[in-house]
């Protein structure tokens, strides 16, 4: 699972053009490099480029070094992106300075090569173990699809989004008809393997700006972005289909030869009315109403006109 992205990104900032050549020489050959002169252009280039790791240069005129990390940690996205700083010799007090501002390391001028390559690989290195962590937190270990963590994050995001745009959000919440009968039947590794299967008929069934999760259990749940009622339910009956297509057998449900799902949709316009929990919520009692009439069905609520 541990995945090998490609070059990492490093971000210079100096005003030094001689100084920004040398690093340039140094790190270039195995690192994608974008450098920036002063702060105010740090800070753009920053914002774009999304660097892993970001060297910076302490004095420079108009905005020191200090005041440019200071300002890039305050940036949501980049808070957590390491920052060395570039230091003359003998300026202990700016090390002292820099590093209770958060910087992981400093450099000293003139530049050693050596030392400079591989103190920028160890902090590339810790980085790239990082953001792999953060990745994996968000996966659900089981089926490799995002877990309930990711799915709140997403939801909030999406809510936000469709907020600004006065846009629709659907939700779809999916359970598993009698599954523990199925476990029952097939062994515990048997209901593994079939969550697995089922959240790969999920994923195959929604179109890339949906989203699914593992809600926990046998349970899954889809946000759908922009959907109204109609393409919401459309989304919903090619899910259950695709499960049905599975065809995998399941003797101990009441309701078919084969493994089927309930599924409760849910569709609103957000406004500061709501909570994003009030949609969860809907979606959950449709889903309950599923299984009330029956199981093996779809559900939905709609926001009153
Ligand atoms: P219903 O049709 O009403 O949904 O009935 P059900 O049996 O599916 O629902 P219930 O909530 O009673 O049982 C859910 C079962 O899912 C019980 C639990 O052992 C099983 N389960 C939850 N997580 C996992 C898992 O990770 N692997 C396996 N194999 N089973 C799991
Ligand atoms: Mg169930
Ligand atoms: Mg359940």
């Amino acid at each position: 699972m541990f995945e090998q992205k490609q070059k990492q990104i490093i971000m210079i900032v100096d005003d030094s053009p001689v100084n920004l050549q040398i690093l340039i020489e140094v790190l270039g050959d195995e690192h994608e490099i974008v450098f920036a002169t002063n702060g105010r252009e740090a800070l753009a280039m920053a914002e774009i480029n999304n660097p892993d790791l970001i060297l910076i240069d302490i004095q420079m005129p108009d905005m020191s070094g200090f005041e440019v990390c200071k300002a890039i940690k305050s940036m949501p996205r980049l808070e957590g992106v390491p920052c060395i700083f570039l230091t003359g010799m003998s300026q202990q007090e700016d090390e002292v300075a820099g590093l209770k501002l958060g910087a992981v390391d400093y450099i000293t001028k003139p530049f050693n090569p050596e030392i400079v390559r591989l103190r920028v690989h160890n902090h590339l290195e810790l980085k790239r173990y990082r953001d792999e962590r953060a990745r994996l937190a968000l996966l659900d270990g089981l089926t490799g699809i995002p877990n309930r963590r990711a799915f709140d994050d997403q939801l909030s995001h999406e809510w936000s989004r469709a907020l600004r745009n006065q846009g629709l959000l659907s939700l779809i919440m999916i359970d598993i008809d009698h599954f523990k009968s199925f476990n029952d039947a097939y062994g515990h590794l048997g209901g593994d393997d079939c969550l697995k299967r089922v959240a790969t008929a999920l994923l195959a069934s929604l179109r890339a700006s949906d989203f699914v999760s593992r809600y926990g259990g046998e349970e899954f749940v889809c946000i759908l972005p922009e959907a109204d009622e109609e393409s919401a339910l459309i989304t919903a009956e090619r899910i259950h289909r695709n499960v049905e297509l599975l065809h995998l057998p399941h003797c101990g449900s009441l309701v078919s030869p084969f493994v089927t799902i309930s599924l409760g949709v849910a569709t609103l316009m957000p406004s500061h009315d709501f909570v994003p929990d009030y949609l969860i919520e809907m979606a959950d009692q449709m889903l309950y109403r599923a299984k009330d009439k029956g199981r093996n069905r779809i559900e939905h609520w709609h926001q009153p006109a």
